[in-house]
C-alpha cells in the first residue's frame, strides 16, 4: 500500500507541474498567433501562405494543450447530482451540427424518467463529448454510419454506451496509450484523459470492438459519489 501511495504522489506532483507548464506555454502562444495574423494582413501574397501554415501549427499545438490540461487541470468543479438522461441529451444535441457534417446520424436513447448520479458535470461532459466525436470519426465516410448513445440505469450503477457502427479498432491494447492515434491530426489524448476522469469518479470504461463492423465504449458509473 506505502508504494502504491507513493506512486500516487508521484504522478498527482508531477501532474501538478504539466499542468503548470502547459498552462504557462498558452500565454505565449496566444501572443504570437495574434501577432502573426497581424503581420499577415500587410505582408505579400508568398509570405502569407507561409504565415498561414505557421499558424496552423500554432494551433495544433494549441489543441494539443488543450486536450492535455483537460487531464491535468486542477479540478474546481464540484460534485453536484444532476439527470444523466438530460446530460446525454445535451451532448446528443450539441454535436448534431458535427455528426451531419461528416454524415452520420446520431441518436439518443435514454429512460422516460430521470437518472440521478452525483459527478462533476463538466468533466463527464468532456468525456462523453470525446468518446461520441471519436465515435463519429470512426463512421465518418462509411454508409449508413449511426452513432447512439444509450443509458441504462442499473440500480447502484448507470452504464453510458456509446455504439456505433464504425471501423471498429484493430487492437484495443494501444487504445488508453496517451498520444496512440490513428488520425492525421489527432492528439491520441481522448482516451487517455477519459479514462483518468471516469476512474476519478469511481468508474470504469470498457471497449468491445470488431474490425469494420464497430464500437461499444460503455462507462460504468456509481450513482452516489463519496465526498471529496
Ligand atoms: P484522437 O481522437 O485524437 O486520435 P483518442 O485518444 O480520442 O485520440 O483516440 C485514440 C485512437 O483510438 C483514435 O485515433 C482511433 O484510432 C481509436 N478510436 C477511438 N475510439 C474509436 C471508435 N469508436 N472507433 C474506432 N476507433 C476508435
Ligand atoms: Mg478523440
Amino acid at each position: 500500500l506505502r508504494t502504491k501511495l507513493q506512486e500516487f504522489e508521484k504522478v498527482s506532483a508531477l501532474a501538478q507541474l504539466s499542468a503548470g507548464i502547459a498552462h504557462e506555454i498558452r500565454n505565449p502562444l496566444t501572443t504570437a498567433r495574434g501577432f502573426l495574423q497581424l503581420f499577415g494582413e500587410r505582408c505579400e501574397q508568398t509570405d502569407k501562405a507561409y504565415l498561414q501554415l505557421t499558424i496552423r501549427e500554432l494551433d495544433r499545438i494549441q489543441e494539443l494543450l488543450e486536450d492535455f490540461m483537460g487531464l491535468s487541470r486542477p479540478d474546481h468543479e464540484w460534485l453536484q447530482s444532476i439527470d444523466v438522461c438530460h446530460l446525454l441529451q445535451s451532448v446528443c444535441h450539441f454535436l448534431q451540427p458535427e455528426a451531419s457534417l461528416c454524415g452520420v446520424e446520431l441518436t439518443c436513447s435514454v429512460p422516460s424518467e430521470s437518472v440521478f448520479a452525483t459527478v462533476r458535470p463538466g468533466r463527464i461532459k468532456q468525456v462523453l463529448i470525446n468518446l461520441v466525436q471519436n465515435a463519429v470519426h470512426a463512421c465518418e465516410g462509411r454508409t449508413n454510419g449511426t452513432v447512439n448513445l444509450v443509458l441504462v440505469d442499473r440500480g447502484a450503477d448507470i452504464d453510458i454506451s456509446i455504439v456505433d457502427n464504425g471501423c471498429g479498432i484493430a487492437d484495443t491494447r494501444q487504445l488508453f496509450r496517451p498520444f496512440h492515434t490513428t488520425k492525421p491530426s489527432g492528439t491520441g489524448l481522448g482516451m487517455f484523459v477519459s479514462k483518468h476522469i471516469v476512474e476519478a469518479h469511481r468508474g470504469r470504461i470498457t471497449v468491445n470492438s470488431e474490425l469494420n463492423c464497430g464500437t461499444v465504449v460503455s462507462i460504468h458509473l456509481p450513482k452516489t459519489q463519496p465526498v471529496t
